[in-house]
């Protein structure tokens, strides 16, 4: 595995495999990274020739200042790990390299009702950092596959517009939620959980659960206030419970309305934000 800093070196050398006829898999990352995370990078192991994973903990996608100075950092675990896949590059790209003075790295994008909706409306500023470092990282990498987790399904509704919308020659490959052992979907922040919290945590793919149980016999306004009085359990304190469009993110009211329905929810655990959801209907 070769550890890259500059874009410039990153580009000559993808840029001669491509030439070889080599397709390229992108995993970008935050880092700290866990067994969520390391299906990502198997997945692109068996799908593209070479396998870039990027960490850069991005601040423009960051609205609270402490959530940021809180994100764990562990580059040489990560190293390791990566290194123990087999993963071709790792791009540690510093500030400078991803926001160079006066290049507007800004997308001019109408996101519409997908920036809006939960996490948008949540976390005012998030997703414009999202789509701006991943449209940066898109063009500096360039890659055939981009690999990103279902875990965060309204950040992956967003970039598969965009790459639609901007005409980006790349395929989004999305991977399913890796868990842990009693359910709680992997995350960096459940370092940050205490033992007691992170064990109650299950309550969440619980949640999750009881709801798909119900959704076929069950109104939905009902369904949501169920789940959300489900969580408040002591140290939990729900943020929101929404059943939506898997395609659109509209919120819908009814089993019939839509082929592609998905539950998704943000519960404070303790003073650590979790997000999770599960897939309640696929039949397209
Ligand atoms: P992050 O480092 O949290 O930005 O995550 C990098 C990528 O890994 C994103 O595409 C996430 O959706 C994905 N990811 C994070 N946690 C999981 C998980 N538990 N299972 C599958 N993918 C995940």
């Amino acid at each position: 595995m070769e550890i890259i800093e500059k874009n410039i070196d990153l580009q000559q050398k993808l840029q001669l495999l491509k030439i070889e006829g080599k397709s390229i898999g992108f995993v970008p990352t935050l880092g700290a990274l866990h067994e969520g995370h390391s299906n990502l990078i198997r997945k692109s192991k068996r799908q593209s020739d070479i396998t870039v994973c990027s960490i850069f903990v991005n601040p423009t996608q960051f609205n609270d200042v402490k959530d940021l100075e809180k994100y764990p950092r562990t580059l040489d675990a990560d190293s390791a790990l990566l290194k123990g896949l087999k993963t071709d590059f790792l791009y540690i790209p510093d500030k400078n390299e991803i926001y160079p003075k006066g290049l507007d790295t800004k997308v001019h994008l109408d996101f519409g009702n997908l920036f809006t909706v939960m996490e948008g409306a949540h976390r005012p500023g998030h997703f414009e950092g999202v789509v701006q470092v991943v449209k940066r990282l898109l063009d500096i990498v360039n890659p055939d596959q981009l690999y990103m987790g279902q875990k965060d399904f309204q950040q992956f509704s967003i970039i598969q517009h965009m790459i639609k919308m901007l005409h980006i020659p790349t395929e989004l490959v999305v991977i399913k939620i890796k868990r842990e052992n009693h359910g709680l979907a992997m995350s960096s922040r459940n370092e940050r959980l205490t033992k007691d919290v992170r064990n109650k945590a299950a309550i969440i793919y619980k949640t999750l659960k009881a709801v798909k149980r119900k959704i076929k016999t069950h109104d939905f306004e009902f369904l949501k206030s169920y789940a959300l009085k489900k969580l408040a359990i002591p140290d939990f304190n729900p943020e929101y419970f929404e059943i939506v469009d898997g395609n659109t993110l509209q919120s819908i009211h009814h089993y019939s309305d839509s082929n592609y329905i998905v539950a998704c929810t943000a519960v404070w655990a303790g003073n650590v934000r979790l997000i999770d959801n599960i897939i309640m209907k696929k039949t397209v």
